[in-house]
């Protein structure tokens, strides 16, 4: 049976969109403008998961009333697809770290690029890499669900990443795992680079879809871009998706140079993070709410 999805799902958004780090005052910059646009969670990036006071960020948390989930893309010198084993180990070290991080902040999910780095690849990926990366991603699962925490995978285009580019790629990868706590996270500013389109991953992954991005095609406010919106949230609708939503934008007005410069960002499309939000929360819900009354509508077409 089809579901009407109102108001099933959390709304977020990333961190990014209104600090480069994570220090005391911008903690309370990121959650208090977290809290006036309208969000129930912020996505914290753990790609320095030292850098974050977990103690403090959750006390502020709890002040603010707002949920938290966590993300990561590993770098180069913690590439867990590397050949390199040194670097493997690096890799799951991080991974392992972000994962303590993210239980102290009782964050539910740690996903993201955490298979592969985060980054242009010059070559495929070696044969043995897959199985590899399903190996590590089995003990962090494994590590996980002892803490109740979900992993999610991320699909991301050619250009930042060469081994998990699209949603049936990821199911393969967390079939090998044979991990139950592993779920797909679809980005849509990704999906419109390498899917056919943006309803068939969706229905493919089903209850394996765990996380979704939602980002413009050139990054900025949504609406103003290429993105097929209202098919996406069709799809969500259609496949009874009542999980997380977090918007996702990246401007250099906020985060540092290198940041940017690893996700392509070489021309910034705003530079008010807290306008963008605003308009990003009012967005979604539009798109929500449209696409709940299309699916009753089909359902009901379907019912005479
Ligand atoms: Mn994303």
């Amino acid at each position: 049976m089809l579901q009407s999805r109102m108001g099933g799902n959390t709304l977020g958004v990333h961190a990014s969109v209104f600090v480069a780090g994570w220090n005391d005052a911008e903690v309370d910059r990121a959650l208090q403008a977290t809290k006036r646009a309208g969000f129930h969670f912020i996505e914290i990036p753990l790609l320095n998961p030292g850098n974050v006071d977990a103690v403090s960020t959750r006390k502020k948390l709890e002040e603010y009333g707002l949920s938290v989930t966590c993300s990561l893309g590993l770098g180069f010198a913690s590439d867990i697809s590397s050949p390199d084993q040194e670097i493997v180990k690096r890799g799951e070290s991080l991974l392992m770290e972000a994962l303590d991080v993210a239980s102290a902040l009782d964050s539910s999910y740690l996903g993201g690029v955490l298979y592969s780095a985060m980054g242009k690849y010059v070559g495929p990926a070696w044969p043995g890499a897959e199985a590899q990366v399903a190996d590590v991603l089995r003990r962090l699962a494994a590590r996980a669900g002892e803490r109740g925490i979900t992993i999610g995978l991320e699909p991301v285009n050619r250009y930042e990443s060469n081994l998990v580019n699209s949603a049936r790629q990821a199911l393969a990868l967390i079939r090998l795992t044979e991990a139950t706590n592993i779920v797909v996270h679809l980005d849509v500013y990704h999906m419109n680079i390498e899917e056919g389109d943006l309803e068939q991953p969706v229905l493919e992954c089903g209850q394996r879809l765990g996380y979704v991005h939602v980002g413009e095609s050139h990054r900025g406010y949504l609406g103003t871009g290429t993105i097929d919106f209202p098919q996406f949230f069709r799809a969500l609708a259609r496949a009874g998706y009542e999980g997380p939503i977090a918007f996702e934008s990246f401007s250099s007005a906020v985060v540092s140079r290198d940041f940017s410069s690893a996700l392509a960002i070489w021309r910034d499309l705003w530079d008010d993070g807290e306008d963008l939000a605003r308009a990003a929360r009012e967005f979604i819900d539009q798109q929500l709410h449209a696409a709940g009354r299309a699916v009753n509508l089909s359902i009901s077409d379907s019912d005479s």
